[in-house]
């Protein structure tokens, strides 16, 4: 994914080179995984290539050779267009296909790289296709007479393998859940379950470019609970937080699966709304008004929230947008509350 969106974090485009890069390997997990990988491996290899060469096996020197500029050339790619999963893909055919070729040409030492080889399959790619690519690695140099001679060292060999590669799937499904759990940890607020501001900034720019390229109108909400503090202050700090998690209920029973939900922070929240423009946005948006006022209560009490509505303007930048959207939001506040404002001119007035 690009960049902060918001300008809220990240470097400076001042940052020194050297801080950058360290940067971008430590932020980007797949491409610190490819570049590193890559960097052992061509370590690792080197020498054995030239070993081959002085002793004269100049096809497995040659094959050392492909090996070591196809490592260097996909992690190259990795960091140049950012296309980490392609490049980690190609490593791992790379490293399969390279063992394969040295076990049948050069018999035993060749099949030693077979087990770090299923190690790095399920390391730089996901677990099922690593299990195939890892098999069709297993089954190919078990075939190989060179290196192994007789049929108990196939099976042995074999078994071996298997558990490599069952002890590193299992391992990477972990990871997996573990990523997964811990993703969705640092992008939603625990409170409500919406997104976090964080989020926001990981998706605005994403869901900016796609409505770009596909040329589909993006909508965009913002809004804030009127008169929260009162509600606070009346019934306590627990009252309040109910409250913030009816509203959640509510936009999520009033909005499709791919509308995205975030809260900026405090009671205020926003919703980015993929084909939604002009009139539709504001439908949207009278919709959710009318389900808070009458689906969420405190203590009897009827809870209303106020709205800025805006469509994104081609070449906007997402900042802009957001500001555009909450400068609305605040005309509705000051027009008297519950109520929808638009920054659009083809938008029905307030
Ligand atoms: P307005 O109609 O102008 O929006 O008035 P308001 O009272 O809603 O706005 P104000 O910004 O004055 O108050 C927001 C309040 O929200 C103040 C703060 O105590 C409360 N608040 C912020 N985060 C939380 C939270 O997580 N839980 C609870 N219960 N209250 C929160
Ligand atoms: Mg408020
Ligand atoms: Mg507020």
């Amino acid at each position: 994914m690009d960049g902060p969106a918001l300008g809220l974090s990240g470097a400076t485009g001042a940052a020194k080179g050297g801080v950058m890069w360290s940067n971008r390997l430590r932020v980007d997990f797949h491409l610190g995984i490819v570049v590193m990988f890559g960097t052992i491996t061509v370590l690792g290899i080197s020498p054995f290539g030239v070993y081959r060469y002085l002793r004269g096996e100049y096809l497995i020197a040659l094959i050392d050779l492909v090996i070591v500029a196809s490592i260097v050339g996909a992690a190259l790619y990795a960091w140049r267009t950012g296309r980490t999963a392609g490049a980690a893909s190609f490593l791992a055919a790379t490293y399969s296909l390279g063992c394969v070729a040295v076990a049948h040409l050069g018999g035993l030492p060749g099949l030693l790289w077979v087990y770090p080889v299923l190690v790095a399959n399920f390391l730089l790619i996901r677990r099922w296709p690593a299990l195939l690519i890892s098999g069709g690695a297993m089954a190919a140099v078990a075939a190989s007479d060179a290196a192994l001679a007789t049929p108990l060292e196939k099976v042995l060999f074999l078994v071996t393998a298997i558990v490599v590669s069952l002890f590193s799937f299992v391992f990477a499904s972990r990871a997996e859940l573990q990523r997964s759990q811990l993703e969705a940890i640092a992008l939603h607020d625990p409170l409500t379950g919406a997104g976090n501001r964080r989020g926001l900034e990981l998706e605005l720019q994403a869901a900016i470019n796609t409505s770009e390229r596909q040329a589909t109108p993006l909508g965009l909400l913002i809004f804030d609970i009127d008169h929260f503090k009162a509600i606070n202050d009346a019934f306590g700090h627990e009252a309040g937080d109910d409250v913030l998690v009816q509203l959640a209920t509510v936009v999520r029973g009033n909005t499709r699966a791919n509308d995205r939900f975030f809260r900026l922070g405090g009671e205020e929240f926003t919703l980015l709304l993929p084909g939604a423009s002009g009139d539709a946005l504001w439908a949207i948006a009278e919709k959710l008004r009318t389900a808070v006022e009458t689906g969420v209560q405190c203590r009897g009490r009827t809870v209303t929230i106020s709205l800025g509505a805006a469509t994104h303007r081609g070449g906007e930048a997402a900042a802009e947008w957001l500001a555009r959207a909450d400068a609305a939001m605040y005309r509705a506040k000051r027009a008297g509350r519950n109520r929808t404002t638009t920054a659009d001119a083809d938008g029905v007035p307030a």
